[in-house]
């Protein structure tokens, strides 16, 4: 860069401007044709009752706006996992909830904690708002030691369970050592993936008033296009965060959001039968790369993480691609030798192990 063109940084409108580095979401391809497993999205429609509401939304509502409080779809949470609706918050994908709630709760201006190797939009979000963070390596296993977050002085701790991208599932024993032994520090906990065999944090909020619960339709619910997440704690937390909503942007949720989204949460047997569908096809999955000589700790996501000993990452990421089959690969330290592969249907997921087996013998030709 020339001097002219420092003199214009330092001068110009360009020294106010909020300079990140911002995450990097997974491709969204448009075509098709192709096995699209990159984004950990859910193979199955959502609820039928979803579709309907769509199908007979009056275009003509649109002139109004939503209901701030989003009160239609807190309150059908609030039944559904047992908590009054003043004690849930509802935002447009849990990424807004998530963002909101580092803008709420982390503020003391200490380091806020997380694992080395978790969702890649943390560090994002504490980057945009200036908040100090340190992370804590996982160990060797990729499995979250909850003993590193004791006796640490931080200023909030945000834990995802099970963890992303690797899928580990810390114990509510380890979540719960956590949550006791930093009653000073909101411990946020991202369960976007705890109900494909994980179990939720819910129970210890009648224990502990520093516990947020953050969730969200895009992967359990199959609704990552319409947007939802939603957060769950004491009531003074949801209060806060409800302020900071209001400070920030009212009206978030579109009204169709909001009704589809409550509509989804009514109906909990298909909600059940789906994620139990892909549990199933995951174990089934598993079991295959297995054969295939990959390793990967024991997912209860929809996806896991994969490494072959043999194969790099990149060229098996890179040849999968070249078929038509979207996973997703992290070139950071530590896991540049992993594959993140959601779980698709029975049949996608079969035609992934029929081509990697070919590739294998094509890479690895025994002697
Ligand atoms: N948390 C984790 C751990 C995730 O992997 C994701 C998905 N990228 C999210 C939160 C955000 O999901 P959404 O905004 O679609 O609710």
């Amino acid at each position: 860069m020339n001097t002219t063109t420092d003199s214009r940084e330092n001068t110009s409108w360009r020294c106010g401007v909020r300079r990140v580095t911002p995450y990097v979401p997974g491709e969204q391809p448009r075509q098709k044709d192709i096995i699209k497993i990159n984004t950990n999205e859910n193979p199955y429609p959502p609820a039928p009752g979803v579709a309907e509401v769509l199908t007979r939304y009056e275009s003509g509502d649109l002139r109004r706006y939503p209901d701030p409080e989003i009160g239609d779809l807190s309150k059908a949470l609030a039944d559904y996992y047992g908590v009054d609706p003043k004690q849930v918050f509802v935002g447009v994908g849990s990424d807004d909830v998530l963002a909101m709630s580092f803008l709420t709760f982390f503020n003391s201006g200490r380091p806020i904690l997380f694992p080395d190797i978790t969702y890649s939009f943390y560090d994002v979000w504490a980057d945009l708002y200036g908040i100090p963070y340190e992370t804590i390596p996982l160990d060797p296993d990729f499995k979250i030691r909850p003993g590193d977050y004791v006796g640490k002085g931080n200023g909030g701790i945000i834990i995802a369970n099970p963890n992303a991208p690797t899928g580990d599932f810390l114990p509510l024993s380890g979540i719960e050592q956590i949550v006791s032994s930093n009653p000073d520090s909101v411990v946020i906990v991202d369960e976007a993936y705890v109900d494909f065999g994980g179990a939720s944090a819910l129970p210890l909020l009648q224990k502990y008033d520093n516990l947020l619960i953050v969730q969200t339709f895009s992967k359990s619910r199959s609704m990552a296009g319409m947007r939802i997440g939603f957060a769950i704690g004491n009531e003074e937390m949801i209060r806060y965060l409800q302020d900071v909503k209001y400070s920030f942007n009212s009206y978030t949720l579109s009204a169709p959001a909001i009704a589809a989204g409550t509509a989804a949460v009514k109906d909990a047997a298909y909600f059940k039968e789906t994620c139990a569908k892909i549990v199933q096809t995951r174990e089934w999955f598993k079991g295959e790369l297995t054969k295939l000589g990959f390793s990967f700790p024991d997912s209860k996501a929809n996806f896991v993480f994969a490494e072959h000993p043999l194969v790099p990452a990149k060229k098996i990421f890179d040849a999968m691609r070249r078929a038509g089959i979207y996973v997703r690969y992290f070139n950071k330290p530590r896991i540049s030798e992993h594959l993140r592969i959601s779980i698709g249907s029975d049949e996608q997921m079969q035609r992934v192990v029929d081509f990697l087996r070919d590739f294998l013998e094509r890479e690895t030709p025994e002697e």
